[in-house]
């Protein structure tokens, strides 16, 4: 297998074409990223939360299995069953033989990412059962048949006028770009799905292991009528997804919502701990959670286990300049962005190998994350344990690359020589044509030409003549 592939390739060109796509990442990130830094700047000790989030992670991902135990018993305990599927397929066939063993015929369904992963909604549907998502943006992705492109907002890609367009052809709506109307629109659709909904399907964000309590954190409610009003609730876990006491869960909803949108709380997070009880006026007669491994325990006690501290707030993805040119669609896979570039690959091996690749390493990723994931770091040993697969002239030259820079006299010959073409190929300071593979680059954009004087020189005349 060639990595980068023909079709990454293909995908990333058709992300930076797509003027649409790019005017809608841009002013999406850009306000996310915005709030975000306002929100944090004003969260007292946001430092030192921070830390004590990634303590938690952890040192949890370093616990796992003692800590899902206990989930599992408590969730047990209190009336739920729990369902440990170890592939994707377990996951499906479980959640389909439940659904058609109850004689579900339409599920409704809050946000859950490893539902994508796993292909839920394609078993249910092939199975004869009709799911409805009901977060707006994944109702929106629904509707268009297309697939989230990112992991907190998955419409980010669409623009008002793509969601007006969506809502007159499937819901009748009369044309207008008034969000409100947009909005009551779709409110008008879906209320009638959660009345009638069988079975109510959710993700779910931190399992509390000391009560078996899930937490959903959602801005938009559908998550509460998922999980309350139809008779069974299903919900589907990441096994990495556990956090040991409510303690450390108010540590995590302080960051999860600051670090995704700028809010110090999403609008709506629920607390939900078991089945309805006979007191109980409202609530599931049945709780089931799956929880998925998928691949993920594999990489426990490896150096990606790091990876597995992620709480999924999207910050990094905001922040990403290679994100924000090519889109979530770009990475083909349900985890975009950087935390996709590392998780993809933990997933599916080889297949999602290249991902690793669609980073400048730049580090804005660990800078904005909530719980401090050395993303750059890891991506980079992704790179080297993959670098068989790169083509062979690309090893070649990372090879002639690894001689010289180990050779400090060669390098400072090869950069003077280097740097001297490009100030000749110039002009006042910039090259707007370049040669060779420099055309990449300067098809785009303008390359500064090097400075004067030369770093080197500028060091040696600062430390007098040493080096
Ligand atoms: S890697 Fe960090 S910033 Fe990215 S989604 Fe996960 S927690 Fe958020």
């Amino acid at each position: 297998m060639a990595i980068p592939s023909p079709a990454f390739h293909k995908r990333i060109h058709e992300g930076l074409s797509n003027a649409f796509l790019q005017e809608a990442l841009r002013r999406a990130t850009k306000t996310a990223v915005a709030s975000r830094d306002k929100a944090f700047s004003i969260l007292p000790g946001a430092e030192e939360v921070r830390d004590r989030a990634r303590a938690i992670r952890a040192h949890t991902i370093a616990n796992l299995d003692r800590y899902l135990e206990l989930f599992a018993r408590e969730v047990e305990r209190r009336g739920g069953k729990v369902f440990w599927a170890s592939t994707a397929q377990e996951a499906c066939t479980y959640v389909v033989n439940l659904a058609r063993a109850r004689g579900v015929s339409l599920i409704a369904k809050s946000k859950s990412m490893v539902s994508e992963e796993v292909g839920l909604n394609h078993a249910l549907e092939a199975a004869g059962i009709r799911v409805v998502e009901t977060d707006l943006g994944e109702f929106i992705i629904q509707l268009a048949g297309e697939r989230p492109s990112h992991i907190t907002a998955p419409a980010i890609h669409k623009r008002r006028e793509d969601v007006s367009e969506l809502f007159q052809k499937h819901l009748g709506m009369p044309p207008t770009l008034e969000i409100p109307v947009m909005t009551a629109t779709a409110r008008q659709a879906l209320r009638q799905i959660f009345l009638d909904a069988n079975m109510g399907i959710s993700g779910v964000n931190f399992g509390i292991a000391e009560t078996g309590t899930l937490v959903l954190v959602t801005n938009e409610g559908n998550g509460r009528m998922v999980t309350t009003l139809p008779p069974i609730h299903v919900a589907l876990m990441g096994i990495e997804r556990v956090v040991p006491t409510w303690e450390d869960t108010e540590i995590l909803l302080r960051l999860i919502a600051r670090s995704a949108s700028g809010l110090p709380l999403t609008a709506y997070v629920s607390f939900l701990t078991g089945p309805r009880r006979p007191e109980e006026p409202d609530g599931p007669e049945e709780l089931h959670v799956v929880l998925v491994d998928n691949g993920r325990s594999r990489w426990l006690g490896t150096p990606m286990e790091e990876a597995l501290y992620c709480i999924r707030c999207g910050a990094c993805l905001n922040a990403c300049p290679v994100y924000q040119a090519i889109g979530g669609h770009a990475y083909n896979s349900v985890y975009p962005g950087p935390i996709g570039a590392l998780v993809t690959p933990m997933l599916w091996g080889e297949a999602g190998i290249e991902l690793v690749y669609a980073s400048s390493l730049c580090g804005a990723c660990q800078e904005i994350c909530p719980v401090r994931i050395s993303t750059p770091d890891l991506l980079v040993r992704w790179r080297k344990d993959s670098s068989h697969l790169l083509p062979a002239w690309e090893r070649a030259g990372l090879w002639i690359y690894a001689l010289i820079a180990r050779n400090p006299r060669v390098w400072e010959l090869l950069g003077r020589l280097g740097t001297g073409l490009l100030r000749r190929l110039g002009r006042d300071g910039w090259m707007r044509r370049g040669i060779g593979p420099l055309q990449a680059w300067t098809s785009v954009r303008d390359l500064p030409l090097p400075q004067r004087p030369a770093f080197r020189d500028w060091w040696k005349s600062r430390n007098g003549g040493a080096r």
